[in-house]
């Protein structure tokens, strides 16, 4: 940003910029919008190519170009920005399909606060706004050779538009049938040692001698696709998603001995002998971890397949009805180009127009502030669209 801004701290106050109260209402404006929080100025810019960050500190009189994590929203014909409380802005995008219309900038949320202390900079975060029931993303974790990929791959066959898979990176060279992009993306190690000091990943740890992580975009891809997440990720990692924002169902697959465990690393006939050894070592370790942690809402014993895989979808509440309805992905809505925007204590009421020709009721998006519910790295859910009579 150059040095001399082309407007003062308080023409922001008194500009785009002013933070809603109760019952305020606001049209929707420009591309660029100015937003105050606190002491400091964020200053929203969309040009063709992208939407950037830049922000204004009232106490030291200067402009600073932060550290934005996360991928944010595509260019569109315009957005409206507004601070919702402290620690996050609410920027709508105008025009945008259903998917794409509801975006957050967190500013100092739980997880920008933990990234601050590691780095000396402003951070900022950007989190998709999900209408609906968004379904929790599946972490699943246990020892090589348990039969994780097998299960995921039996959960997928049957629910091919309901589930998505979270592709993570590998430093490992690939197995013979494995496709780059598919089942990994294989990478080098100083490529990925880069990317998560870039804070490209949710999470990663040296698992058996690799690096493995799943990168944030990874799990974005499948959410843009309305699917639900599955992640195939050891213990270390499933320990570091319990942590974060990213609500989850976190489940442990066990074997039901260590020999059957070694029969199946063998059988599969993917790893080097070393390699197999490194692995049955590692898995006790793992398994004890698995079962007393407290990281796993449910433990599996994965013994005969079919048995496993039925309780595996129990779990997961897909019963009869659910497989003949394959259950639809939540429900999203187009917001116009002209939309308007009220606060009412906690709620926050987006005006989306008129249903259809000589329908006297409207769309509008509630967002109850109070009840928004994960956020970057990922998704916040917790927003709900009624139809009122007008
Ligand atoms: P993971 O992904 O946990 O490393 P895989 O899904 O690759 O494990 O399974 C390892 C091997 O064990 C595969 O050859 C698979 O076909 C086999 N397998 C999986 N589940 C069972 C089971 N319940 N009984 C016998 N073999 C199994
Ligand atoms: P494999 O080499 O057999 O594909 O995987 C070895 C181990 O790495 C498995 O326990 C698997 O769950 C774990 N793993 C795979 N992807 C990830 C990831 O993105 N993050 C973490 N932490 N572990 C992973």
């Amino acid at each position: 940003m150059g040095e001399a801004p082309a407007f003062t701290a308080d023409d922001l106050q008194n500009g785009n910029g002013f933070p809603i109260s109760n019952g305020f209402v606001l049209k929707s404006k420009t591309s660029e919008t100015t937003t105050v929080i606190g002491d400091k100025t964020y200053l929203i810019a969309g040009s063709d190519e992208s939407i950037g960050v830049e922000i204004y500190n009232k106490s030291t009189g200067k402009w600073m170009i932060p550290i934005v994590l996360g991928k944010g929203p595509k260019p569109s014909k315009g957005h409206s920005a507004f601070a919702i409380n402290e620690d996050r802005l609410l920027v709508i995008k105008k025009g945008a399909s259903p998917e794409d219309c509801i975006w957050f900038l967190e500013v100092d949320t739980q997880y920008v606060r933990e990234q601050k202390k590691t780095v000396n900079a402003e951070i900022v975060a950007w989190s998709k706004g999900v209408i609906g029931n968004a379904w929790k993303p599946i972490v699943i974790s246990g020892p090589s050779g348990v039969g994780k990929g097998t299960l995921i791959s039996l959960l997928m066959n049957e629910f091919q538009s309901m589930f998505g898979f979270s592709v993570s990176h590998t430093t490992r060279k690939p197995r013979e049938l494995e496709k780059d992009g598919v089942h990994y993306h294989f990478t080098e190690r100083s490529v990925m040692e880069k990317e998560i000091k870039d804070r490209k990943f949710l999470e990663f740890a040296s698992v058996h001698g690799n690096l493995y992580g799943t990168s944030i975009e990874a799990v974005e891809v499948v959410a843009d696709a309305r699917k639900r997440c599955i992640l195939d990720i050891d213990v270390q990692g499933a320990r570091s998603v319990r942590a974060g924002s990213l609500e989850a169902i976190f489940i442990f697959i066990c074997p039901p001995s260590m020999e059957q465990l070694e029969e199946r690393l063998r059988a599969r006939g993917t790893e080097t002998e070393e390699q197999i050894l490194k692995r049955l070592r590692n898995a006790k370790a793992e398994i004890e971890q698995g079962k007393t942690s407290g990281i796993f809402d449910h433990i599996l014993y994965n013994d005969k397949l079919d048995e496993c895989y039925e309780n595996l979808k129990k779990l997961l509440g897909l019963d009869e009805s659910t497989v003949a309805n394959n259950q639809t992905a939540p429900r999203g809505i187009d917001l116009p180009v002209d939309h308007s925007l009220s606060k009412i204590d906690s709620k926050i009421f987006i005006d989306c127009g008129t249903l259809g020709s000589g329908k006297a009721s409207k769309n509008l998006i509630v967002l109850d502030v109070s009840f928004l519910k994960g956020g970057a790295p990922g998704r916040t859910r917790g927003l709900d669209v009624c139809t009122v009579d007008s």
